[in-house]
């Protein structure tokens, strides 16, 4: 059984024709997570007896001919900011150490039912804050292409795993650009969801106007398959809507006549040249496909990093309250005063970046400074809004690169803030447009891949998933494999 090789589809036939058994399968991917995770650190739990277990049962219903789900057998890991009942969720802080989710998050529920296994939980940066999973309280998870280098982030962890094959999908949670960037870092898929189309319910929330979860995994058709069986209305998240979806066959197909805007503003001063030449050469393939390619202009780009910052910092400032000792994780320690315990508990537990941010997002949201910073990004975030919706008259998908560079080296970045958040100046500006995207391999600089990345109409994950399809399929990229597998 060759793990690199392995899809949804695949597995799905595989175990229906009893080529192998879904034991079997898993037994294949928890011996490559011990001998790989070991020196990448993707992994902070391996589920290795629920795993076994979960395979036993599906084995059982195959064998009873039972109806199979579309994801039957996909082995699947969590980004550990996504709640499993009973399973150590941390993510990624101290605050969060001992504690255990207490239900299945939604989508772990609705993958399930399609017949998923869940393998394990992923490596992040603490709340899903960063972009190199250095910000995790658990150790950095290096990039399978160069250990010495970061493997993006926030959701590093399910990046590298894919990687390496040590799952097949993985779920991820993008805020700013948290799936998109590692994935591209990592030369895997990586799809954010529309904002509202996916349900957020169990999902540890780091900014809850942006947050969504999706897909990481080798190939488009993987993403769509994953994204199918979590996406829809939950009514255990009131922003979720019931919008019409589409059926796998309808993103197979070519493009010929598929209009491309190129936005102008996302090929800026400063960043890799290598990597604009390798996106470029990716314009040239999808012209070549029959996609019309047109250079368009979206002059509020430069403001999306601005806004996305005031906002996550901001309603991060909210949301991390509720980490008070008393209700989630570490409890309150011994102290004479209940000031100096709390400042104890989360000076001591919460790590700099998540301190930096309470304290940035306690200042916006501030009486006298609300309406200068909060207020503020909030109306310029409607600008941005509607420069997306008015770019789709003209064009039915956007091109550009995911990042500025290729991973960068572990520390590189780390004690400087601003670089750090630079790293996500062409992936938030989808975020606040509510928009849906998706990072696709496209090259290699300097032997590290380099992500293509599309964005489409708020609910036209169709186009996205058919226009990245067929790049994928006119390239070889996503066949390479990182040399640590
Ligand atoms: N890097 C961005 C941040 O640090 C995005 C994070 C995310 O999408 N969760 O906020």
């Amino acid at each position: 059984m060759r793990l690199e090789n392995l899809h949804v589809d695949d597995i799905r036939s595989s175990l229906i024709a009893k080529q192998y058994s879904a034991v079997e399968l898993v037994t294949a991917y928890l011996k490559r997570v011990h001998d790989v995770n070991g020196s990448l650190n993707a992994f902070l739990t391996v589920m290795a007896d629920e795993a076994l277990e979960q395979a036993r049962a599906l084995d059982s219903r195959i064998s009873s001919g039972e109806n199979a789900g579309p994801l039957l057998g996909t082995v699947i890991a969590v980004k550990d900011n996504i709640l499993m009942k009973g399973v150590r969720t941390t993510a990624g802080s101290k605050i969060l150490d001992t504690y255990k989710g207490a239900y299945d998050a939604t989508v772990v529920d609705r993958l399930r039912s399609a017949g998923a296994l869940f393998i394990g939980k992923t490596n992040l940066d603490e709340f899903g804050m960063g972009a190199s999973t250095e910000n995790s309280a658990y150790g950095a998870t290096k990039n399978p292409w160069d250990p010495s280098r970061v493997a993006g982030g926030s959701s590093g962890g399910s990046a590298a795993a894919i990687a390496t094959a040590m799952s097949c999908a993985a779920l991820g949670t993008d805020t700013g650009g948290s799936i998109r960037q590692p994935a591209s870092l990592c030369g895997v898929v990586g799809m954010r969801p529309t904002y509202g189309r996916v349900s957020r319910n169990g999902m540890i929330a780091l900014s809850s106007s942006l947050d969504q979860i999706g897909p990481v995994t080798k190939t488009v058709g993987d993403a769509a398959a994953v994204f199918l069986a979590m996406a829809g209305r939950d009514s255990l998240d009131v922003t979720t809507v019931e919008k019409q979806l589409f059926i796998p066959q309808e993103i197979l197909g070519d493009i010929t006549g598929m209009r491309i805007g190129v936005p102008k503003e996302y090929f800026i001063e400063g960043m890799d040249p290598e990597v604009e030449k390798t996106v470029r050469k990716a314009l040239k393939q999808l012209e070549k496909l029959g996609a019309k390619i047109q250079e368009v202009h979206m002059p509020l780009t430069p403001y999306s990093l601005a806004v996305y910052y005031i906002t996550v910092v901001s309603e991060a400032s909210s949301n991390l309250a509720r980490y008070d000792g008393v209700r989630y994780g570490s409890k309150l320690p011994r102290s004479s005063t209940f000031r100096e315990a709390y400042r104890r508990l989360r000076g001591d537990e919460l790590g700099e970046e998540v301190k930096r941010r309470i304290i940035l997002g306690t200042f916006s949201l501030s009486q006298g400074y609300f309406d200068r910073y909060y207020l503020q990004a909030q109306k310029v975030r409607a600008r941005i809004k509607h420069e997306f919706t008015k770019v789709f008259d003209t064009v039915d998908c956007l091109v550009a690169p995911t990042s500025p560079t290729v991973a960068f080296a572990l520390g590189e970045k780390f004690s400087d803030p601003l670089t750090m958040y630079l790293s996500d100046i062409f992936t938030t500006p989808a975020s606040i447009a509510d928009a849906p995207g998706i990072s696709v391999p496209c090259g290699f600089v300097r032997g590290l891949p380099v992500g293509l990345q599309f964005m489409t109409a708020p609910f036209d994950e169709k186009t996205l998933f058919k226009v990245a399809h067929a790049y994928e399929q006119a390239t070889d990229w996503h066949t390479r494999m990182a040399p640590l597998a």
